[in-house]
């Protein structure tokens, strides 16, 4: 029997009892959703149409719930609707310990106040994220802008000057280097990898026609980025002298023993060498991963010799994925794909880091988004 029938069948028969407070139906009255706690439940006093206030309280903090209608309450308690009142209390779990205790608490009008037990909880989604507030638009410092919501309790907003959607609930740098692990490699990456093998064929292969005109006499490519190295792989078999950079040191080693690739481990940012001289330094579907998009294409910009290019082709907010589905669309990921990049901002990483936009271009659906840009 039901939480709610078996109170049902208790206020009935004992018609004098003149209030209840409960949660809802166990197991589930405190659930973690993604990256929120919610607590529900409901209340009635028949002395009073109003309780005063229900209250959360977790740990000995206090939480406003908001108040509800329960229509089925009321019907099973064959009530007034106005007498059975319902509450939802939705708690962000970085404000929580991983474990704790939980109960609600309602303060009627010229009443007692009900208090439920205390309820052991806790977080089924693992630890929660550690983060830093992003304070201002990390592509062109703006502060102006606009939150499109959340998703698994980290922030996005939308970048009021240059259209570019960022993670505003950033995991720390600790957190983001230690998920581009060795599993994620094996488990995540490889498989997606192999899943769009052809595609990413055809894709790479298309790049590569476009950087061909700016290939000088040693074809000296560098690419942020390179997960397993096959990019560079193509682009090796099409006669370029490639280099590579990822993070990830079980990607590095796998293109390293597989393709014999010349790759780094290291974040993107401090290892492209300033001095180089590279025909074209590419960044294919890495530079949304990347904390400082600024600083990395300033330094891919000081790598190039004039003339050469820079080439990046990244995850797009303007598209129809985002554009219809906005915080449910599969491009969202904010502890990963920390920017949704709009043509603006692409536009204004290139030029504030001195290079002349040659291209850009979408896929289909415009979900995805390229730029060549020039060093002149
Ligand atoms: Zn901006």
């Amino acid at each position: 029997m039901s939480r709610l029938s078996e109170s049902a069948g208790f206020l009935r028969r004992r018609t004098r009892t003149p209030a209840i407070l409960t949660l809802d139906e166990p197991p589930g009255p405190v659930t973690i959703d993604g990256g929120t706690l919610l607590v529900r439940g409901w209340a009635v006093h028949r002395a009073s149409r109003d309780p005063g206030e229900v209250q959360v309280v977790i740990d000995g903090e206090r939480f406003s719930a908001r108040r509800t209608v329960r229509p089925d309450v009321a019907q099973h308690l064959e009530l007034d609707p106005a007498l059975a009142v319902g509450f939802t209390a939705a708690i962000d779990r970085r404000r929580l310990a991983h474990r704790g205790h939980v109960r609600v608490e309602a303060t009627f009008e010229r009443a007692a106040s009900l208090k439920t037990p205390d309820i052991n909880f806790e977080h089924l989604a693992g630890d929660p994220v550690p983060v830093e507030e992003v304070g201002t638009c990390p592509v062109c410092g703006d502060a102006e802008r606009q939150i499109e919501g959340s998703s698994d309790g980290l922030r996005m907003a939308r970048c009021a000057t240059c259209a570019v959607v960022y993670t505003v609930d950033r995991p720390t740098p600790g957190f983001l280097a230690a998920r581009y692990s060795a599993a994620y490699f094996a488990d995540e990456y490889l498989p997606a990898l192999e899943a769009e093998a052809d595609a990413m064929a055809t894709h790479w292969s298309m790049l590569l026609d476009l950087l061909e005109p700016h290939r000088g006499a040693a074809s000296r490519l560098f690419e942020i980025g390179t997960g397993a190295g096959r990019f560079l792989r193509a682009a090796r078999q099409r006669g370029w002298d490639g280099r590579g950079v990822d993070i990830n040191a079980a990607a590095v080693e796998y293109g390293r023993r597989e393709y014999e690739l010349d790759l780094v481990a290291a974040p993107a940012d401090t290892e492209i060498n300033p001095t180089a001289g590279y025909d074209a330094v590419v960044s294919e579907m890495s530079l949304e991963h990347l904390p400082d998009p600024h600083a990395v294409v300033a330094r891919a910009a000081a790598a190039l010799r004039p003339g050469g290019v820079l080439m990046i082709f990244t995850v797009c907010a303007d598209g129809d994925s985002f554009t219809s589905l906005g915080m449910a669309s599969p491009l969202v990921g904010p502890a990963e794909h920390l920017f949704l990049f709009s043509q603006s901002s692409l536009e204004r990483l290139v030029t504030d880091a001195g290079l002349e936009p040659l291209l850009f271009w979408t896929d289909e659906a415009g979900d995805s988004i390229g730029v060549l840009a020039r060093h002149p």
